[in-house]
This record gives C-alpha cells, structure tokens and sequence, in this order.
C-alpha cells in the first residue's frame, strides 16, 4: 500500500516508540516511571528557588511522571518540545490562545472537529480573532484567502468526519511565506503513521483520548511544537495553569507502549472492513483515504505510512430513519462518540459547514474498527443490513 521503504522508516518507530521517555534519571532501574503526585516540591536551600535553581519547583510546572510523556511524544512528533493537556480539546484550546492575538485572523479548515469550530465562533471571536473557513482541499489556493493579520492556519487531515486529506506541504509553505503558522490535528493518523512537523507544520496537537490511551479510560491532549512556536505554546501552557494528573499521564503513557501494534491491526482490520463494506449494494461510498478511489489518496500516499481504524461510510439514497435502525441493530458495534479504543464504535454523522458544501448521495455514518475479529464485524454489518433491508 505504501511504497517499502517508508513502511521501514515507519517500523523503526516501533523501536521508539518501546523506548520514548525512559531516562534512567527519571525511573531509576524501573522499566515505568514513577507516577508523582505532587504540588508542593521542596528545595534545600534559598538560592535553588531562583529561577532554573533546581529541575522540579511545582507540582503544576513538572513532574518526573509529566516529562516522560512530554518526551516520548517530543521524539515521535519530531518536536521540539511538548506539553500535555487534560484532554484534546484541552490541546487545541491551549495553542489557539498561545498563538492568536486580538485582532489576528485564523484559517480554519471547513472540516475540523466541531469543537475547534466552536472555540473559533465563541470565545476566540469575542476576544477579536476573525476566522475564515476554508475548503481543505483547498491546497496552495490558500493563498487567495491570506490577510495582512493572518497569524495561524488550522486543520486536521483527514478530517475525523469526512475524511477529505489536506495538502499541508502546499499550506505550510504558503502560510510561512506570509508569516503565519500551522497548527494540524494529528489524531487521526498519530505520529506512528504521520509527521506534521516534517510536512511543514508548526504544532502538532492530538487527542490522546483516542489512540495514545487507547483503552477508552483516559482524557488527554498532547501539544508537540517546533521552535517556531515552542515558547508561545509553553508560556500559555505555564500562563493558563494547564496540568493532568499523574494517574491519567501513566495511562497514556501505558497505552502509548502498543500504540505500534495496536495501529498495524486496526489499519488492516479497518481496510477488509472498509473493501467489504465498499462491495455492498447498499453503499453509496466508503470515505477512507487508505482505498484507491479515495479523493485524497495521492496525498494519503505520499504523507502518511498507514490509516488508523475510523472511516465514513456513505448510505445510499437511505433515509435518517432506516439509517439510525441500522445503527441501533448492530451488536458488536456500539454507540458511541470518540474513538480509538480497543472497541468498534458507530454513529450517524452531523455535519456542521460553512465554506463548503457536502453533497453525498446519502446520509454519513462513522465507524470506528476496534480490535475484535475481522470477520465477527463484517458478519455484524451484514447482520444489520439484512435486519433493516425491507425499511424505506
Ligand atoms: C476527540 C477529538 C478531539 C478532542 O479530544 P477530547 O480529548 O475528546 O477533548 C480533537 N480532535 C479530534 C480529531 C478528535 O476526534
């Protein structure tokens, strides 16, 4: 599917992605770091309060159990530097105010997860940033919407929706020329099969709810930046009193160790469900950037080394009815927002645009390919497609 050699490149991962984080300073002859839960941090003496006086100050600033997250993720992302968010929201949110100003225009792309849409629309418009959506296959015709006071452009590809990819390569070098940042939601693909950095982005932010715990048990945001934004991300971080809990970075660090193998078999499982659903009459379109007909799958090819486990499935001609009975007949699938966890989930999509239009021939649902048997989901879809054949 993806050329051998970066299929190579993407194993090594595998290496850091066993090793990430684990200084010997920091755990001692442990294998796991210690989780530390700690607000007050005591100091020896007077002089090691001043400022960079001794490595760990206050609970909230830093702990041994925080850097080793921090740093896992820093390798994996190419970063320079990482914080750490109590949820993705929370990552977003936290790099949007680091890095806008009032006055400032943001780029957003027309199919970033909602919540993203709404901080822009609420709290970042009340504080004077303007934004503009745009189409995310809009590429190096970004520049057509570029402003004097355009300062970040916002995406996520594909997006967790509608799965259309977005040239980052094309906008970063358009919006660096301009003097403007880009801040790309990784969660999707996760560092394991996409690096935005190296594609030219300046933040690369994930929910780390979804694939990084991926157990389903654990809210977490992660924001990896390159030194073009590094110190405005880290003083908002610090300004803001962002800090997760020990016992929540453990998880995510815990569920970060399978990350690797996790990925291989949702991407494989994903993609024989995705091909069958394709094959079925009553399927209008499967929007999965892994499959040939995919819209964005040069881009797919030539970006990422692999697709996680979430896709859209276009029904055609189908009414809302008949489409949410085929939802609640399904068994192993369950209902179920988020994603990334070790179970199959679905949901009837609402989609929620402004700069472009979503013409499909049907209504959209999401699923999500968990780890249980390939052929247990497939026969699980049939299953419902039968159950709900002779509805309108
Ligand atoms: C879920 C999700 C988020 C938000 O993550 P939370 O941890 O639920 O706040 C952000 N971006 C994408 C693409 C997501 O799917």
């Amino acid at each position: 599917m993806v050329a051998s050699g970066r299929r190579q490149e993407n194993r090594r991962l595998l290496t850091k992605i066993a090793q990430g984080g684990r200084d010997p300073a920091l755990t001692g002859p442990f294998v796991n770091p210690p989780v530390v839960h700690a607000s007050t941090v005591l100091f020896g003496d007077v002089d090691s309060m001043r400022p960079g006086g001794q490595p760990y100050v206050y609970g909230r600033i830093g702990t041994p159990t925080t850097e080793a997250l921090e740093s896992a993720i820093t390798e994996l992302e190419g970063a320079e530097s990482t914080v750490i968010c109590p949820s993705g929201l929370g990552a977003i949110s936290a790099a949007l105010l680091a890095l806008l100003s009032s006055g400032d225009h943001l780029l957003m792309a027309d199919n970033v997860y909602d919540p993203a849409r709404t901080l822009a629309t609420t709290l970042l418009a009340r504080m004077g940033v303007e934004t503009t959506f745009f189409d995310p296959t809009i590429g190096a015709g970004i520049e057509s919407l570029m402003r004097e006071t355009t300062r970040v452009v916002y995406l996520e590809s594909p997006g967790s929706l509608t799965f259309e990819m977005t040239d980052i390569p094309a906008i970063a070098s358009v919006a660096h020329a301009r003097g403007a940042l880009v801040v790309a939601d990784n969660t999707w693909a996760t560092p394991y099969f996409c690096r935005p950095l190296a594609l030219g982005a300046d933040v690369s932010l994930m929910a780390g709810t979804k694939y990084i715990g991926g157990h389903s048990d654990v809210m977490i945001g992660t924001v990896a930046a390159a030194p073009s934004a590094f110190a405005r991300i880290r003083e908002a971080y610090v300004t803001l009193g962002l800090c997760v809990g020990p016992d929540d970075i453990f998880l995510a660090l815990r569920g970060l160790r399978t990350l690797g193998v996790r990925l291989e078999h949702h991407m494989r499982s994903g993609l024989a469900v995705a091909r069958h659903l394709a094959g079925r009459p009553e399927v209008a379109a499967v929007l999965h950037p892994a499959l040939p007909d995919h819209p964005g799958h040069a881009l797919f090819e030539r970006d990422m080394d692999g697709a996680s486990g979430l896709f859209g499935v276009v029904l055609d001609g189908w009414s809302r009815e008949k489409t949410n009975a085929f939802l609640e007949a399904l068994s192993i699938f369950s209902l179920g927002y988020s994603w990334g966890g070790f179970e199959s989930l679905a949901i009837p999509a609402r989609l929620n645009r402004t700069a472009t239009r979503w013409d499909a021939a049907g209504p959209l649902i999401r699923l999500h390919v968990g780890l249980e048997d390939t052929e247990d989901l497939i026969a699980d879809l049939d299953a419902a497609f039968a159950r709900v054949d002779n509805l309108a």
